[in-house]
């Protein structure tokens, strides 16, 4: 594929994802994804956190191993 036209269908690809974020670092999709954390409360019971977060080719790794 010549390198012009792989690039056409990338700008079609972006406009065709209009409304989403795409990370400038690593040029993926970034999705926002619910995740869930156990936070301990005062009382001594654990509470879920609800928490939205980027998630993109940057860092899915560390979220799907639970760092972030
Ligand atoms: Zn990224």
């Amino acid at each position: 594929m010549p390198k012009g036209r792989s690039f056409a269908a990338k700008l079609a690809h972006d406009i065709s994802t209009e409304g989403k974020m795409i990370c400038p670092k690593c040029n993926t999709e970034v999705k926002k994804v619910k995740i869930i954390r156990s936070k301990k409360s005062k009382a001594g019971s654990w509470m879920p956190k609800y928490e939205m977060i980027s998630v993109c080719k940057c860092n899915e790794k560390d979220v799907m191993a639970g760092k972030v």
